[in-house]
C-alpha cells in the first residue's frame, strides 16, 4: 500500500525517494524557486541533459537523471501559470501530477517527491492547487494500486504544509493510507478489477480512431464477461470496466492505450481507441481487432 504524506523540507537533500519532481518552465532550462534549487544541487549536467529535451509543454513531464542530488531522477514538470482560473490552470495542474507520475512509473520509480507545483512564482492559489494536487494522486494510486510505495509532497514552509496535509487528511484519512470504502463495494459486486474510472474520461486528443469489428457472444459469454472474469496474470497491465453494453479496457503498461467497445446485439461492435502516441506508435486497425479479440477470448 502506497504511503501518502506531506512533510516540511527542501526537496533537493531528499535521499529517501528514488526522484523528485521539478516545477520547471517550459524551456527546461533552469529558472528560480525549486528549479533554481534542483538546477544548483544537481551541478551542471543536469542542464547539459535538460538541452537534449528541447523543451516541454505545461503539463506535461519529462525525466532526466539526478546527477549530484541524493535521489536517481528528476522528473521535470511545467506548472500552469495561474491567469485567473479560466484557462485550464486546473487541468493543466492536474496533467503534471498524473503525467509525472506516469514517467515515473515507467523507470519503475516506487518513490517519488512532489514540490508545490504551482504556487510559487506562478501565483496558482495554495489551498486550490493543494487540493487539485492530491485527488490527482488519489485517482492515480487508486487506479493504480501497487505502482508506487510513496508519494510525498516535501514542503517548504509550514503554511504549504498545512494546506496539503489538510487535503491528505480530507481524502486519505487520519492514518495517511489510502481508503477506498465504497469501491471495494462496488469490486464485489460486479468483480470489476479496476478501482475507479477516472481514466476512462482522459482527453487525448492525439489520436482518436473508430472501427467495426465482428464477434457474437452467447447470452452466458456475455454475461462472464459483464462480470469481469479477467485472467489474474493480466490484472495489472490492463484496467477495465464494463458499463451498461460499453467496455472501457485501459492497456496501462507504457502509457494511454483506451479501447472503449460497444457491444451491438447484431454482432457489429464499435471500437474507439485512444492512445498516447509517444507509447503507441502502432496505428494498424487489424492489430487492435486482433488484440481486442484475443482479449475477449480471456475474458468471456
Ligand atoms: P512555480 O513556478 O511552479 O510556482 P516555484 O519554484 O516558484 O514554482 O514554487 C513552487 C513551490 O516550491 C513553492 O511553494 C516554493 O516555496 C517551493 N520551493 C522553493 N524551493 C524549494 C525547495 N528547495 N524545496 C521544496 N520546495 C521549494
Amino acid at each position: 500500500m502506497v504511503n501518502i504524506k506531506a512533510i516540511l523540507g527542501d526537496i533537493t537533500k531528499q535521499g529517501n525517494v528514488d526522484a523528485i519532481v521539478n516545477a520547471a518552465n517550459t524551456s527546461l532550462l533552469g529558472g528560480g524557486g525549486v528549479d533554481g534549487a534542483i538546477h544548483r544541487a544537481a551541478g551542471p549536467e543536469l542542464l547539459e541533459e535538460c538541452r537534449t529535451l528541447y523543451g516541454c509543454k505545461t503539463g506535461e513531464a519529462k525525466i532526466t537523471g539526478a546527477y549530484k542530488l541524493p535521489c536517481v531522477y528528476v522528473v521535470h514538470t511545467v506548472g500552469p501559470i495561474w491567469r485567473g482560473g479560466n484557462s485550464s490552470e486546473d487541468e493543466l495542474l492536474k496533467n503534471c501530477y498524473i503525467n509525472s507520475l506516469l514517467v515515473a512509473k515507467r523507470k519503475g520509480i516506487r518513490k517519488i517527491a512532489f514540490p508545490s507545483i504551482s504556487t510559487g512564482v506562478y501565483s496558482f492559489p495554495l489551498n486550490r492547487a493543494a487540493e487539485i494536487a492530491v485527488k490527482a494522486v488519489c485517482d492515480f494510486v487508486d487506479a493504480h494500486p501497487e505502482m508506487f510505495d510513496l508519494i510525498e509532497w516535501v514542503c517548504f514552509d509550514e503554511e504549504t504544509l498545512e494546506a496539503y496535509s489538510k487535503q491528505i487528511k480530507k481524502l486519505f484519512g487520519e492514518s495517511k493510507e489510502p481508503v477506498f470504502p465504497d469501491d471495494d463495494e462496488l469490486a464485489d459486486k460486479n468483480r470489476i478489477t479496476v478501482k475507479t474510472d477516472w481514466w476512462k474520461t482522459l482527453d487525448m486528443p492525439e489520436k482518436h480512431e473508430v472501427f467495426t469489428f465482428k464477434r457474437t457472444f452467447s447470452p452466458e459469454q456475455m454475461e462472464k464477461l459483464k462480470k469481469g472474469h479477467i485472467p489474474e496474470e493480466m490484472e495489472d497491465k490492463w484496467f477495465w470496466y464494463m458499463e451498461g453494453n460499453t467496455l472501457y479496457a485501459h492497456r496501462s503498461w507504457t502509457g494511454f492505450c483506451i479501447y472503449i467497445i460497444s457491444f451491438s446485439e447484431d454482432g457489429n461492435h464499435t471500437v474507439t481507441v485512444n492512445r498516447e502516441l509517444s507509447q503507441y506508435k502502432e496505428t494498424i486497425i487489424e492489430k487492435d481487432e486482433k488484440l481486442i479479440n484475443n482479449l475477449l477470448d480471456c475474458w468471456s
